[in-house]
């Protein structure tokens, strides 16, 4: 089937057809054919190198069984977590924590406004925490946040970080050193479908992990610590999903990490010129934009315009969410959608609906 339409979506994004074709292999049953383990583990260490980290698990489920698990995994009743936000992501974590008994305290800033180092340090030091949760890009707004001034503060107060890196993984570079647990999906930067969840796991929080009982089988982490050394896993694998994602890390590793980084760059640049020659302005701004998405500023005609783009140029954009669903329009130049010319048929497009518009 060919299919003209143009997806620019910050996820899922467009998956390249030798990813589509992988997934089309003979499907295999991952618990009695141990090869498939020697698979998997081949792809956890491919998965490393893009991380930059090691001890990678992949989970059988959309991005957001990754932010449950982690929760879930690593926060006991009672124990105290950070919740440090300046997005609808940021906001979500605080939900998790409370729905798994943690006491959550939100450190939050206007949707604007970059995390506050300092109200962070000064809510470590006056009563202690366990876990921290933070977002590196907050997709809604196209916001990168800069975390690594505050994986310091955390660091120096021996607080566990989970951070959402979802639409930032393998498009832009991400501190995983210095993160505890850095949650990753197969259908953003990585131009897989949806289905999968990657996580690194430091030490620390496996320990953690360790420590207690959680209450639930799909979103305990625990039993990934050893599923491939011991060549069991918790629930049948999603063998295609993984196949997929495979070719996926192979076609990024052969264009090479620091090309693909540049790739987002350019096309994310290349937006944002376009956007200023229309005389759209980007929110909140273009220094704190993120290289894999762009929230175009169109105050009150985002779904409108939306609309059109879809009908009439069969370009798929999304707009804003929360308080800003009408007035913000964003494009996805995330993964294999992070190219010049891509870019370049979105925005004739978006000139072609404005200047009929206007
Ligand atoms: C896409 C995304 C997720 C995954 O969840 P959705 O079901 O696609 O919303 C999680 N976090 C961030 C920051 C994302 O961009």
């Amino acid at each position: 089937m060919t299919d003209d339409r143009l997806r620019m979506t910050p996820g899922p994004t467009e998956v390249p057809a030798a990813v589509r074709e992988r997934m089309s292999e003979p499907t295999p049953n991952p618990d009695v054919e141990p090869e498939f383990f020697d698979f998997y583990r081949d792809l956890t260490s491919k998965l490393e190198a893009v991380y930059g980290d090691d001890d990678i698990a992949i989970l059988g489920g959309e991005g957001i069984l990754g932010l449950e698990a982690a929760i879930a995994s690593l926060v006991e009743p009672g124990d105290r977590v950070l919740c440090l936000s300046n997005g609808l992501y940021g906001e979500g974590f605080a939900d998790f924590v409370e729905m798994y008994d943690g006491e959550a305290v939100v450190c939050d800033v206007p949707w604007r406004e970059p995390l506050d180092r300092e109200a962070i340090e000064s809510e470590l030091e006056d009563e202690a925490f366990d876990v921290a949760t933070m977002v590196h890009c907050e997709t809604p707004t196209g916001v990168l946040n800069d975390l690594e001034p505050v994986l310091g503060v955390l660091e120096d107060h021996d607080v566990i970080s989970v951070v959402d890196a979802v639409s930032s993984l393998g498009g832009v570079p991400v501190p995983t050193e210095t993160i505890d647990v850095c949650l990753g999906a197969s259908q953003k930067c990585f131009s897989a479908p949806p289905g999968l969840t990657v996580c690194s796991v430091s030490d620390r929080a496996w320990r953690k992990i360790e420590s207690f009982e959680t209450n639930g089988l799909y979103t305990d982490l625990e039993p990934w610590r050893d599923a491939a050394d011991e060549e069991w896993f918790p629930y049948t694998h999603l063998s295609s999903n993984l196949y997929g994602l495979d070719t996926a890390i192979d076609l990024l590793l052969e264009e090479g990490i620091e090309d693909v980084f540049e790739r987002h760059e350019a096309a994310a640049t290349r937006c944002r010129e376009r956007a200023a020659e229309l005389g759209l302005s980007i929110y909140p701004d273009e220094a704190r934009s993120s290289p894999t998405v762009t929230a175009l500023e169109v105050p009150g005609r985002a779904a409108a315009l939306q609309q059109t783009l879809a009908e009439e140029h069969d370009i798929v954009l999304v707009t804003g969410l929360g308080d800003l669903a009408d007035d913000v329009l964003r494009i996805g130049h995330m993964g294999h959608n992070a190219r010049l010319e891509r870019v370049d048929r979105t925005m004739d497009a978006l000139e072609t609906v404005l200047s009929v518009r206007n």
